[in-house]
């Protein structure tokens, strides 16, 4: 039998929930696999080896982060599913715009807290990520499918397209036609772009596609009514360390982690 995790860090548990949404779905794996570790839906649980482990949330404690090693170090494989977990979610949005001191003291008023807390970081940045499955929450369906790859074997695959091509399938009319902002023409599609199909700009919580334009996407968040500085705040949002690319004035654009 297949031994499964799932684990949550800093985050709202929201993906976990989603799981849970699974239903049919959930109750048909649950047949072929044994899921061990599982603190928000069950109480028996154990914390030895695992196949597959699934990590919800952003490491932003130090006891995260002793979380997310031992996780790493009793897993063969390790999913990192949903936005915190894959980029270090909305709470990383500022990491490179502010110190850890000045963002505890704007949200709490000081900088001793009873956790040990640091920068919001994708879990990559602390260990070895086998997939990663992002979303605000994860995509249930590319749950189901992730782990229907793996318990035959297979190497599960998205592509990284934009979410306009979802628009196209559904045959959505395009939002920013109608002068909406939208970042779906560099965001990673597979969540069915339910946003832009009831009228709402994608918001970017899946994290970049392949090849983002980000200098011709905020050319056309300027021309849907946002400044520069709202455009980069705008796309920074989910983003998490993928953010640090983007720059008010084509100041020079890295693409690299840490915080
Ligand atoms: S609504 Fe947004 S995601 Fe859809 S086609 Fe237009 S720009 Fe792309
Ligand atoms: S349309 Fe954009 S904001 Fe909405 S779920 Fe998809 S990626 Fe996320």
């Amino acid at each position: 039998m297949v031994k499964i995790g799932i684990m949550g860090l800093t985050g709202c548990s929201g993906c976990q929930c989603e799981i849970l949404n699974c239903q049919d779905a959930l109750m048909k794996l649950l047949g072929m696999v044994e899921i061990s570790y599982f603190p928000l839906a069950q109480d028996n649980n154990t914390f030895e080896e695992f196949d597959v482990m699934f990590v919800e949330g952003s490491v932003t404690t130090e006891e995260d982060e002793a979380k997310v090693l031992k996780a790493r170090e009793k897993s063969k494989i390790l999913v990192a599913i949903g936005s915190c977990a894959c980029y270090g979610g909305v709470q990383a949005q500022k990491n490179d715009e502010a110190s850890l001191e000045e963002m505890l003291k704007t949200v709490y008023g000081r900088t001793e807290l009873f956790l040990k807390v640091t920068k919001p970081r994708a879990v990559s940045e602390v260990v070895d990520v086998d997939y990663e499955l992002p979303g605000c929450p994860l995509d249930k369906r590319q749950f189901v499918y992730a782990v229907s790859f793996l318990l035959n074997g297979v190497k599960p695959f998205f592509p990284k397209i934009p979410v306009c091509h979802e628009c196209k399938l559904s045959e959505t009319e395009c939002l920013t036609l109608k002068g909406i902002p939208c970042q779906g023409p560099v965001t990673y599609a597979g969540c069915g772009a339910p946003c832009t199909s009831q009228g709402v700009g994608c918001q970017g919580c899946r994290g970049n596609c392949d090849f983002p334009n980000f200098d011709e996407m905020l050319k056309i968040l300027n021309q849907n009514g946002l400044s520069e500085k709202d455009a980069v705040a705008f796309l920074k949002v989910f983003r998490g360390y993928q953010g640090k690319e983007i720059k008010v004035n084509g100041e020079e654009r890295r693409n690299e982690k840490g915080a």
